[in-house]
């Protein structure tokens, strides 16, 4: 069957961090889209003349809602097409040409019977922002969630406020954050996110999953960890590379 796409107009542009924007558009359906959180839609943005120079996947940084509004959370690379395309051009009133909702990057159904850990940097929190509001928002029954994100400076952290709600208003929820390049004082780690699950989770359980989100140099080294250092097994460790 042919992928259905949907029209997509731009209704709201966040600044997040300097390099990281959320853009929040409407979809033109009559009827709320549905997806899994989790999942991405592809971009067919006018960045080329053919198919595969044009397409770009983002997770879906929201939950489905009334509304039918969606969420991408995008960080500017330097030269990336996409990147300036969305940063120069996109604008409120934007239309954007998007794939139905797609991947497999997504919590069990029904209740949560393990630990949850997320371990992303930078946009890799999108999934994980959309999976934490279906939770609490829908009551999800859960145990244990560790968001691990790390990112370079302090100016970088995404859905700060958001997520340290979370944490003051759910004991089982906790929030801890690495910054691997800030040379001003902070109380958050120093370094990668790899030390603080290294450490947490270093007596192998099987009462926990852990999902990861980023880029390939950061998700390489995380599966290692868990599955040679640690030696967790393969079922427990889900992940979404972005590239
Ligand atoms: C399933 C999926 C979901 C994704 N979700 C998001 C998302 O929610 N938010 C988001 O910002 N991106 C996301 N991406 C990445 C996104 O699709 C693009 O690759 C990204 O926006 C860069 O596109 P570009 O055209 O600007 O750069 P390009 O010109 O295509 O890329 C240039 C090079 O940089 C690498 N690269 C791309 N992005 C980064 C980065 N941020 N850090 C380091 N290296 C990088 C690429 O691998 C490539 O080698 C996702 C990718 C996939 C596959």
């Amino acid at each position: 069957m042919p992928a259905k796409w949907h029209q997509a107009k731009i209704t709201n542009i966040i600044d997040e961090s300097p390099t990281t924007k959320r853009f929040i558009m409407q979809l033109g359906d009559e009827e709320p889209v549905p997806f899994i959180p989790g999942q991405f839609m592809v971009a067919d943005l006018p960045i080329g003349e053919k198919r595969l120079n044009r397409w770009r996947s983002y997770s879906l940084a929201d939950i489905p809602n009334e509304k039918n509004e969606i969420e991408f959370c995008i960080v500017h690379l330097d030269g990336g097409k996409a990147s300036e395309y969305f940063f120069n051009e996109v604008k409120q009133g934007t239309s954007l040409k998007l794939k139905a909702p797609d991947g497999a990057f997504c919590l069990p159904e029904g209740p949560i019977e393990k630990d949850l850990v997320f371990l992303c940097t930078g946009t890799g929190v999108a999934p994980f922002r959309a999976m934490i509001k279906h939770i609490f928002e829908n009551d999800i029954p859960h145990k244990n969630i560790h968001l691990i994100f790390g990112t370079r400076f302090q100016e970088g952290i995404l859905y700060q406020e958001e997520f340290e709600q979370l944490a003051e208003k759910h004991p089982e929820f906790s929030f801890d954050i690495a910054l691997s390049k800030e040379e001003e004082e902070h109380d958050y780690f120093k370094g990668y996110i790899h030390q603080i699950y290294l450490e947490k989770y270093k007596d192998v359980r099987l009462d926990v999953d852990f999902y990861i989100c980023g880029w390939s140099q950061m998700i390489d080294e995380a599966v290692a960890n868990l599955l040679i250092k640690l030696k967790y097994e393969k079922t427990q460790i889900k992940y979404e590379l972005y590239g």
